[in-house]
């Protein structure tokens, strides 16, 4: 394993020390750091390991939110939708969706979903990325011949966008220790410094090698997410309930849809589901459910399998929408701010930001595609306790740390390094101009070019860039964040001998250390698949 120098930080003095590596987290590090703070961020796990990885991936207004009118969220969402494609536009892509419109409503009728959609162009304005429409029939059959044909009438189509929730992370950390930040996975808050009951400071531990240090930080910032409230009560203070757990599930099926994402509604319930491409697969989901449980140990229940499911095969006709075409499933619970609704289903998603009584910066609630006002908003309220530092919030102009991808890109690549068309575009998808980097890697070494399995398209480079350059520390990191290969057909077990091999030759790993991970790996993927 590599040596990682957490001890070195003993004793420092940060202006900030955010406590949470999730997207919140990683938005208010880059934006901190680059508006001149002293930036340390901590996550108790890997980045995004968190709700951040278990979303439905959509950078969305969120049609279904108009009809609980909730203007001004939608309204934020769909411009940060176009700040986001703007900044990561290797990461978050434009995706368009069909709302079938059958002879039986399942959920909310067909003229309140068209009023619905004119609204969300009209909030999008300039912003917009094209124009809602009425689909015909036998054009929407002929994108999709999965939709029911006896029942259909016609088809609303419109357009969201579709992001790598766990990279999208990764690469505001990335960005965040581009301008000066130091991000650690792997190291947990243990318990706060306080001085005249004001924290001031935190006791950390390594979590690789046990370490455990004490660091002094001007403000701390609160980005635990669903640990929000548990964070809080590590400094004594009294607490008033502010979050309310929502659990949300993803079942992974070989593809069902063509290049069209679905939105549609649950017979039981009238609920708002998607199914949406997501490479060789298609992501069912999600649900919506509160949850009691313990939230660092979150898995799918044969209930809510069969609730999507059966909520998928009543609005389409597919032979895979069956149990035993499951290839993985993936859960993650939403922090939201407590409200006395009924359903979970019903809460609000805005966010709240405060500081309680100890002088922890809390955020609470939010989605992760309003993430960046959610961190410049943070990042605003942290500024006032730094009056000679006066830069302004500048997360929206400066583009992510793979973003600078133009159209040539793809071209220069595959002549500069005599790579195939399909190398650059897999690789220009997840690493945006870094791209270049990995086929640098290579370039001195011919075998990395190699493809890990034949079940995917990733290869051997990516290991090693991911341990050496994306702070990938474990097994895991690497199939279910860096990559999406533990949700894929061979779940990352064909390959896992020959990714140890990579890492233990090329990288020097530790054999035991790695054995261990390959255990505690193999647990997590047959989790993912342990309901009945
Ligand atoms: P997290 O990602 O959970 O991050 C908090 C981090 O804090 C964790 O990684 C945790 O390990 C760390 N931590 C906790 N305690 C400590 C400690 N003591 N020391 C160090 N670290 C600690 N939003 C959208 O915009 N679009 C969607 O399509 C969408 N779909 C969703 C679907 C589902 C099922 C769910 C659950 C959510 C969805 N969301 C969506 C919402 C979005 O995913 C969340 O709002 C967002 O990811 C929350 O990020 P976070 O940083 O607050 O929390």
């Amino acid at each position: 394993m590599k040596k990682r120098e957490v001890k070195s930080l003993a004793d420092t003095a940060f202006d900030a020390l955010i406590v949470g590596g999730g997207i919140n987290g990683a938005g208010v590090a880059r934006d901190a750091a680059m508006r001149g703070l002293k930036v340390l961020l901590v996550e108790k796990n890997d980045f995004a390991s968190g709700t951040s990885s278990k979303s439905s991936k959509l950078v969305h207004g969120g049609i279904r939110y108009l009809e609980q009118g909730k203007i001004k969220l939608v309204y934020e969402a769909l411009h940060e939708r176009k700040t986001l494609m703007d900044i990561a536009p290797h990461l978050v892509k434009p995706l368009h969706f069909l709302i079938p419109f059958y002879n039986r409503a399942r959920g909310t009728p067909a003229w309140k979903l068209r009023l619905g959609m004119t609204l969300y162009d009209v909030l999008s304005g300039r912003k917009n990325i094209a124009s809602h429409e009425l689909v015909p029939r036998d054009e929407a059959l002929f994108y999709e011949a999965s939709l029911l044909g006896g029942e259909l009438k016609n088809a609303g189509g419109y357009y969201d966008a579709q992001m790598n929730d766990a990279r999208m992370t990764l690469e505001n950390i990335l960005s965040a220790e581009e301008a000066g930040a130091a991000c650690l996975n792997y190291v947990s808050v243990k318990s706060f410094v306080t001085e005249n009951g004001k924290v001031c400071g935190a006791k950390l531990k390594d979590e690789l090698s046990g370490d455990e240090i004490e660091v002094k930080a001007k403000k701390v910032v609160n980005a635990a997410g669903p640990w929000g409230e548990m964070l809080q009560r590590l400094t004594g203070a009294q607490t008033k309930k502010r979050l309310r757990h929502s659990k949300g599930v993803h079942l992974i099926l070989p593809r069902v849809n063509n290049e069209k994402a679905f939105l549609l509604f649950a017979q039981s319930d009238g609920r708002v589901f998607f199914v949406l491409p997501w490479g060789d697969y298609s992501i069912v989901g999600t649900t919506d459910t509160d949850y009691k449980g313990d939230i660092d140990n979150i898995t799918t229940t044969n209930e809510e399998v069969e609730y999507l499911l059966n909520a998928a095969r009543d609005n389409l006709n597919h032979p895979y929408l069956s149990k035993e075409h499951i290839v993985s499933t993936y859960a993650g619970v939403r922090p939201l701010v407590y409200e006395p609704k009924q359903r979970s289903y019903d809460t609000s998603r805005e966010h709240e930001i405060f500081e309680d009584d100890a002088g922890l910066l809390c955020i609470f609630g939010g989605k992760f595609t309003t993430y960046r006002v959610i961190a410049k908003q943070a990042t605003d309220k942290l500024m006032k306790y730094f009056p000679d530092k006066r830069a302004e919030c500048a997360t929206a102009q400066k583009l992510l740390y793979g973003g600078n991808i133009t159209p040539n890109l793809y071209r220069e690549l595959s002549r500069e390094f005599s790579a195939t068309e399909v190398l650059t575009t897999h690789l220009v998808s997840h690493y945006g101009a870094r791209a270049r980097e990995i086929l640098e890697l290579i370039k001195q070494d011919a075998a990395l070019g190699e493809k890990l399995c034949v079940n995917h398209n990733h290869i051997a480079a990516e290991v090693v860039y991911a341990a050496t350059h994306e702070k990938s520390c474990t097994l895991s990191d690497f199939f279910s964040r860096r990559t999406f290969i533990r949700h894929s057909k061979c779940r990352g077990l064909d390959c896992i001998e020959k990714v140890k091999d990579i890492l233990q030759k090329i990288l020097s790993y530790d054999a035991d250390t790695l054995a261990q991970q390959e255990e505690k790996y193999k647990i997590e993927v047959k989790a993912d698949l342990s309901f009945g």
